[in-house]
């Protein structure tokens, strides 16, 4: 009886809570499984066309970004940065001639200002593979933990087949990745969202010119500066020959 009344209770409280907003960035190389994750993740199951795919886990309305992986298309992640509460990086771990790429674009990732911070799940994909690494090989291969310290993010690794997920409904590995991210967002999720309205409202083009602007005015500052001491410099100098010469 007491354990019915306690299952009521924490039902009531579930329902009760605020329905909160999650948009998520699935990125890695391309072929590592990123798509065929979120296939894995979303029930309904994703168009090829479609980069967002929207589900509801428990009290989340999650937006999955599927972003390409290719070198070329690598280039269009920045522009979803911004919009992003975590981030899902995908990894193929049979592909170890691919892993020092992985690393060093994984650690660009994690070094962008609008990345930095916020929580990352590493899904170390295509595990029903034969030659598949295994979780604590990843993490070294991929200095997981050096990374994720330097841009303090909260990071999980979840070894995975989205193969298999898209197979069996139950226990998919993908989704109880994505509920842990789930759960590190709303830790934060206030700060998070706070970051979010702020980077949205301000394009890329302008914080660069932002940027620009700013080195312009340290230069011109600096030459300012320098044209000061060369006048003093120089009026020294004139001093110390008798001369005197108005600059
Ligand atoms: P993306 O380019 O990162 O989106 O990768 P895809 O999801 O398109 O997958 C690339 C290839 O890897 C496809 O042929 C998939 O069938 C295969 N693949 C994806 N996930 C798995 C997995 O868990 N196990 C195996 N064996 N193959 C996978």
């Amino acid at each position: 009886m007491f354990n019915l009344m306690s299952n009521c209770c924490s039902w009531v409280s579930k329902i009760q809570e605020p329905i909160r907003k999650v948009t998520i960035l699935v990125v890695g190389l391309d072929k590592a499984g990123k798509t065929s994750s979120i296939r894995g993740i979303v029930d309904t199951g994703p168009t090829h066309s479609c980069i967002r795919n929207e589900l509801r886990v428990e009290n989340y309305l999650v937006t999955l970004l599927d972003a390409g992986g290719s070198p070329e298309s690598r280039g269009t992640w920045r522009e979803l940065y911004a919009e992003a509460h975590g981030i899902i990086f995908v990894v193929d771990s049979c592909d170890r001639q691919r892993m020092k790429e992985a690393r060093e674009v994984l650690a660009d990732l994690l070094k962008q200002p609008r990345v930095a911070g916020k929580p990352i799940l590493v899904l170390a994909n295509k595990q029903d593979k034969m030659n598949a690494l295994v979780g604590s090989e990843m993490i070294e291969i991929l200095s997981l933990e050096k990374l994720v310290n330097q841009s303090r993010s909260l990071c999980h690794i979840e070894p995975c087949s989205a193969l298999m997920d898209l197979r069996r409904w139950s226990d998919r590995k993908t989704l109880r990745g994505l509920r842990w991210l789930l759960r590190a967002v709303c830790l934060d999720y206030p700060e998070l969202c706070a970051r979010v309205a702020q980077d949205s409202r301000r394009p890329l083009e302008s914080r660069k010119r932002e940027k620009k602007g700013k080195s312009g005015k340290i230069h011109r500052k600096t030459k300012t500066y320098l044209d000061t001491c060369l006048n003093f410099a120089l009026s020294f100098l004139f001093c110390y020959l008798g001369l005197n010469v108005p600059i």
